[in-house]
C-alpha cells in the first residue's frame, strides 16, 4: 500500500496490483488509485468490488478471477496482524439456480506477512496454467520490483499438504508458502478444498502446523487454475520500531480482557474455543450426531481437563508469528511429561464436527481424524457436516445406505472415507451436503444454508446462519446469542441479523485476527499508524461493515438468490427437548422473520446508494 500523506484520504493511496494471466504466464503491474475505504483497508471488502465486476456461471472456468490480498494491517506492527485472503465465486456456496455465489476465506499464518515484505498487495489470477505449476513471487535484489516466477509443480502432485510445504521449505528457506492438498487437485470431485498458509512453528519443527483458508473451496478454485501452490520468497527486514500507539494497542491484544477468552487457562484466559465444549455440553446445546444433542455425557472424554487427566496427552498452548494471544491448543503425546509426537490442532469445530459430530468420544481418534481432513486439504468444517449427513442418512436407510454403508462412530470406516474423498474418489461425499441431499432426495438435516456446511453451532437456536456470507459462525455473529442474552423477539432477531450480527466482517478486510478483542476505536487508532496517516474514526469502519455485508447480499441476489434460498433445512425448526435453550425457531418465527430481515436488507441497500 502505498500513500503520500499524514492526514491521508482514501484518495492518498494506491493499490500495487498484480495482474496473473495463467493461461500464457503474462503478469501486469498496476498501481490502482483507491476509490474508497474498501479499497484502502482490502481483503473481503475490496475483494467484493473486484467479484462485482467478474460474475461467472462456474466457479471452476478458466476466466473465474481469483482475488488473492491482504487488509491494511496484514504484515504490519499490529499483532495479529497476518491474514491472507482469497476472495472469488465459490464452488460450493449457490443459489438454487445453480449459479456460484461470491465468497472470500482467510487465514493467518506468515505467508501474509511475506507478501507485504515483498510489496505486492492482491494479486488477481485469472486462466488456467497448461500443467500442474507453482508461482515464486521473489525479488531480484533490494528495491527491485517483485518477480513472477513459473515453474512445474508435478513434484508436488500427490503429496499431503505438509509434505508439500516442507519439500518446498528445502527449496526456499527464506520463504511462505500457500498450497493446496491432494482434495484442491482432485477439485472437480470436492467442493469444499482450503489452502494451507505455512507458519514459522510448522516450518521450524516439521510438524504440520499450517493455518487455513478453509471456507469456500478456494483450494478449489486454485485446483482449477492448476496452480499447486504460492511461494512467497524474500528474507525478512531488519526489524523497525513500532510507533508507541502500536506498543500498547498490541499489550492490550496480547494482556488484555478482550482476547482472554481465547488465551490458556495458565495465563488467566479461558481455555480457547476448545472451552465451548465445558459451555454448551452440559445444557445439551453442542452438535452430537448430526447436530441432534444425544441429552447423555457422551461427550466428556472431550473436555480439555479430562484429556489432560488421562496423562496420555499434553496440551500447549502455541501462536502464530509475534501473536501473545497464543490461541493454538496442540496436543502432543505425553512422554514421562514431555510433550513428544505432535498429534493435532484442537479447535472447537473440528474437534465437535470430527469427534461428538459424528459418534467418536475417543481423542486419540479424534486426533487422528482432524489431522487428516487437514492433510488432505478439506475444510473440516465442510467435510465434517457433510459426512454426517451421510451418516445420519445411513442411519435412516439401514438397508440401502451410501458411501460404503458407513455408520457413526465407525473410526476405521470413516478414516478411510475421508481418504477417498480426499483422492477424489467419493464425489458424494465430496460435493457438499446440498447437493448430496437433492442427489439422495432428503433435504431436511442437510446441515447448510446456501451450500456451505453450518460450523459446530446449533442451527435449531440461530436463524441468522441463512444471513452469513462466508460460512455460519465466522460471518454472522448471531451463533451464541440465545446462550448468552436469552432473547426470542422477532424484532431483537432482525436487529441481530442485520445490525449486530455484522459487527464479525470487521477483520475479514482489516488483516487482523478476530480474536484481538479491540473496539472500533483502538482499530482506527492501529490502521492510522500502520498506514501511514489515513484519517478514519470507528464511524469509517462501522459504515464498511455495513457497505460489505449489504455489497456481498447483493452479489448474491445478482447470482439468482430469492427468498427461497434464505431458508434453514427443515428438521431444525422441531423442538428438541434436551436442548435446555429457549425453543423458538418455529416455522412460523422463521418464516415473519424470513419477511423482516429482506425487507430491512432492502431498505439498507437504498440507504447505502446500492442499485439492486
Ligand atoms: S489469535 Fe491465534 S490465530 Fe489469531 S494470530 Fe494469534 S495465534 Fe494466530
Amino acid at each position: 500500500m502505498i500513500t503520500n500523506g499524514d492526514s491521508a484520504t482514501p484518495s492518498d493511496f494506491q493499490i500495487q496490483q498484480f495482474r496473473v494471466d495463467l493461461t500464457t504466464q503474462q503478469v501486469a503491474p498496476e498501481l490502482v488509485v483507491c476509490e474508497d475505504f474498501e479499497d484502502v483497508f482490502g481483503g473481503m471488502a475490496r475483494g467484493f468490488k473486484v467479484l462485482e465486476n467478474a460474475p461467472v456461471d462456474d466457479a471452476y472456468a478458466p476466466e473465474a478471477a481469483l482475488l488473492m490480498n491482504l487488509g491494511i494491517l496484514s504484515g504490519t506492527d499490529f499483532m495479529t496482524g497476518l491474514r491472507t485472503y482469497f476472495n472469488a465465486y465459490s464452488p460450493l456456496k449457490r443459489a438454487l439456480n445453480g449459479k456460484p455465489s461470491a465468497m472470500w476465506s482467510t487465514g493467518s499464518g506468515k505467508f501474509g506477512t511475506k507478501l507485504r515484505y515483498l510489496g505486492v498487495d492482491e494479486v488477481l489470477f485469472t486462466g488456467r496454467c497448461p500443467e500442474p505449476m507453482y508461482l515464486r513471487i521473489y525479488r531480484a535484489g533490494d528495491g527491485q520490483a517483485p518477480q513472477f516466477e513459473f515453474r512445474s509443480a508435478t513434484e508436488l502432485v500427490g503429496l499431503k499438504v505438509n509434505a508439500r510445504i516442507q519439500q518446498l521449505y528445502t527449496e526456499y528457506p527464506d520463504a511462505h508458502f500457500a498450497v493446496i492438498g491432494p482434495a484442491g487437485d482432485n477439485y472437480q470431485k470436492v467442493r469444499y478444498a482450503g489452502i494451507a498458509l505455512s507458519t514459522v512453528n510448522q516450518l521450524t519443527s516439521g510438524d504440520p502446523k499450517p493455518r487455513w483458508c478453509g471456507r469456500g473451496g478456494m483450494g478449489g478454485v486454485l485446483g482449477s487454475k492448476n496452480l499447486l501452490a504460492i511461494v512467497a520468497d524474500i528474507e525478512d527486514p531488519e526489524p523497525s520500531k513500532a510507533p508507541a500507539i502500536m506498543k500498547e494497542l498490541n499489550s492490550e491484544i496480547a494482556k488484555g480482557k478482550g482476547s482472554s477468552r481465547f488465551r490458556d487457562k495458565k495465563k488467566g484466559g479461558a481455555g480457547g474455543t476448545w472451552a465451548n465444549y465445558e459451555a454448551l455440553n452440559p445444557i445439551h446445546a453442542m452438535p452430537e450426531m448430526n447436530f441432534v444433542p444425544t441429552g447423555t455425557a457422551v461427550s466428556l472424554p472431550l473436555y480439555r481437563d479430562n484429556v489432560e487427566s488421562t496423562g496420555d496427552f499434553i496440551v500447549k498452548d502455541e501462536s502464530c508469528f509475534r501473536c501473545g494471544i497464543s490461541c493454538h491448543k496442540n496436543v502432543y503425546d505425553n512422554d514421562n511429561g514431555k510433550a513428544a509426537k505432535f498429534r493435532a490442532k484442537l479447535d472447537f469445530e473440528p474437534l465437535n464436527l470430527l469427534a461428538s459430530n459424528i459418534g467418536i468420544f475417543d481423542l486419540d481418534q479424534a486426533c487422528v481424524l482432524v489431522e487428516l481432513v487437514d492433510e488432505m486439504g478439506m475444510d473440516s468444517i465442510s467435510f465434517g457436516t457433510t459426512l454426517s449427513y451421510i451418516l445420519e442418512y445411513n442411519n435412516r436407510h439401514p438397508d440401502n445406505p451410501v458411501a460404503g454403508g458407513v455408520r457413526y462412530g465407525e473410526y476405521d470406516n470413516i478414516h478411510d472415507l475421508i481418504e477417498k474423498t480426499g483422492h477424489g474418489e467419493l464425489e458424494l461425499v465430496g460435493q457438499g451436503s446440498l447437493r448430496a441431499s437433492e442427489e439422495l432426495e432428503e433435504r431436511g438435516y442437510a446441515m447448510h444454508c446456501k451450500g456451505v456446511e453450518f460450523p459446530a453451532y446449533l442451527p435449531q437456536t440461530n436463524p441468522g446462519y441463512p444471513w452469513a456470507l462466508a460460512g455460519g459462525h465466522m460471518s454472522m455473529k448471531t451463533y451464541l446469542l440465545v446462550l448468552h442474552e436469552r432473547e426470542t423477539s422477532i424484532d431483537y432477531w432482525v436487529d441481530a441479523i442485520t445490525n449486530r450480527g455484522l459487527s464479525i466482517l470487521r477483520d475479514d478486510f482489516t488483516g487482523a485476527c478476530k480474536f484481538t478483542g479491540l473496539n472500533n476505536d483502538q482499530m482506527a487508532e492501529a490502521i492510522h499508524a500502520a498506514s501511514g496517516g489515513l484519517e478514519l474514526s470507528a464511524a469509517e469502519i462501522e459504515r464498511t461493515i455495513r457497505r460489505t455485508f449489504l455489497r456481498g447480499y447483493l452479489l448474491e441476489v445478482r447470482q439468482g438468490c430469492t427468498s427461497d434460498d434464505y431458508v434453514m433445512p427443515s428438521e431444525v425448526h422441531q423442538q428438541y427437548a434436551q436442548i435446555e435453550l429457549p425453543y423458538f425457531n418455529t416455522p412460523e418465527f422463521f418464516s415473519e422473520l424470513q419477511q423482516k430481515v429482506i425487507a430491512r436488507l432492502d431498505d439498507m441497500l437504498v440507504s447505502e446508494g446500492f442499485t439492486p
